[in-house]
């Protein structure tokens, strides 16, 4: 287990208060002017050392990422925007950073904006997280009273300030460039890439986005060092400590700090109070959040919670997000429950997920009853690869990912359910 000296978030269960006299009591702003004096090029490297991955879900390189921001400012400024959109279901971890640690977010901010020679950030944060929000208003607000923000932030030469920006509650503007769109005004619809953010994001300059926590971690992972950080972890691809956000049928629901690649079972167990029932009663888990394909137990018994592992046996480590299941579940009716959620929440602009997501959600929500035919399981899956890639964003996969899992581990329920209806109804 990781040892409490090892911990980023030392205040993630808001035992202490969140202000600024009480983060730099916890080592918060602690030598930022030493750590900018370092240089750009000395920040990139220890984060491209530290190995972190983008926390957000896709597990980009957070090193590599900044580097690809031009060399040099041109005519444009440069922007960092913080995605602080946190609405995938099961994740529940960046809003804990906001209420309880909230400077370790303003101080990343500033190493990170300096990295990539922009003197603004944009934090772009869920329109229903009103507390989280307003605590995060008080302390940029301490910050720019204190000389933290502002001009010669922090004493380091470096002028910079953050804006906080609320959304209006759409899932699908937690997508980078459909967040972008919505701080310039706009319908929070995805854009096409080429071009990337670094080149072309927010007001078409080169753009960074990030991550709450990803950029939280990153006072530690400079103070400390990039190798510290490194040093946790399966291997050099799976490295550092990482938010779990564990819910569904465990005894104690709870965010906690762990080393990557820790076993699922170990942190279900030993954080979670474990499964409802005990671990004999698990049916299946969710490992990273809604999108990510549902594994059965078997699997679960000896899964590690990494990008890697989790890739291994078809699913993802997302935004660690395991949402529990234990045998009393219906696993048909919660993976349906999950495609209309997908159905409401897609922007339209793509015909395979407007169409798709609709499509799949009737489909499943006759499953759930068992009035479908056997071979309609196949059709329902050729539908969710004619959706998979073929959109602009990644809600077209996020869509088709959970019946894909549902099929490929309990396709066996789903038969069973349609040969029920069957006889049910023979015999009426
Ligand atoms: Fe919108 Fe769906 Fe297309 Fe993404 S995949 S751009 S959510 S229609």
């Amino acid at each position: 287990m990781l040892q409490d000296k090892d911990r980023i978030f030392t205040n993630l269960y808001g035992f202490e208060p969140f202000n600024l006299k009480h983060a730099q009591k916890r080592g918060d702003w602690d030598g930022a002017k030493d750590i900018i004096n370092k240089g750009r090029d000395w920040i990139i490297d220890e984060m491209k050392k530290s190995g972190l991955r983008g926390r957000g879900g896709a597990g980009f390189p957070t090193g590599m990422k900044w580097s690809f921001m031009p060399k040099e400012v041109g005519e444009r400024p440069h922007y960092l925007v913080i995605n602080a959109d946190e609405s995938e279901p099961g994740t529940c971890k960046d809003r804990e950073i906001m209420r309880h640690d909230p400077h370790k977010l303003i101080e990343g901010a500033l190493y990170a904006a300096f990295a990539m020679q922009a003197h603004h950030a944009f934090i772009y944060i869920r329109g229903e997280f009103i507390h989280e929000a307003s605590e995060l208003v008080i302390a940029i607000e301490e910050a720019r009273e204190a000389g933290l923000l502002g001009k010669n932030a922090a004493n380091t030469g470096w002028d910079f300030d953050i804006t906080l920006h609320r959304g209006a509650g759409a899932y699908i503007c937690g997508e980078e460039t459909a967040l972008l769109e919505s701080i310039e005004g706009k319908k929070g619809q995805p854009r096409n890439k080429p071009p990337f953010p670094a080149m072309a994001g927010l007001y078409s300059c080169p753009t960074t986005i990030n991550n709450v926590e990803t950029i939280a971690s990153v006072p530690a992972i400079l103070k400390r060092g990039g190798d510290w950080f490194a040093g946790f972890g399966k291997d050099e691809k799976n490295t550092g400590t990482k938010l779990f956000c564990i819910s569904g049928h465990v005894n104690s629901p709870c965010v906690v700090e762990e080393e990557m690649g820790i076993r699922m079972k170990d942190l279900i167990e030993k954080h979670a109070g474990g499964v409802r029932g005990g671990w004999d009663n698990l049916k299946a888990v969710i490992p990273g959040g809604s999108s990510c394909p549902i594994l059965p137990k078997d699997v679960c018994d000896t899964v590690l919670m990494d990008f890697d592992s989790l890739r291994e046996v078809q699913s993802g480590l997302g935004t660690a997000g395991l949402i529990v299941m234990d045998k009393s579940t219906d696993v048909i009716y919660a993976i349906a429950r999950l495609s209309h959620f997908y159905m409401h929440e897609s922007c339209g602009q793509c015909t395979p997920c407007r169409e798709g997501t609709g499509w799949l959600w009737r489909v499943m929500t006759r499953m759930v009853r068992g009035d479908a035919e056997i071979s309609e399981i196949d059709t329902l899956l050729d539908v969710t690869k004619e959706i998979e890639g073929h959109t602009i964003c990644a809600h077209g996969d996020a869509s088709a990912w959970p019946i894909q899992g549902l099929m490929r581990h309990f396709r066996h329920e789903v038969e069973e359910r349609i040969l029920e209806y069957r006889k049910a109804k023979k015999a009426a």
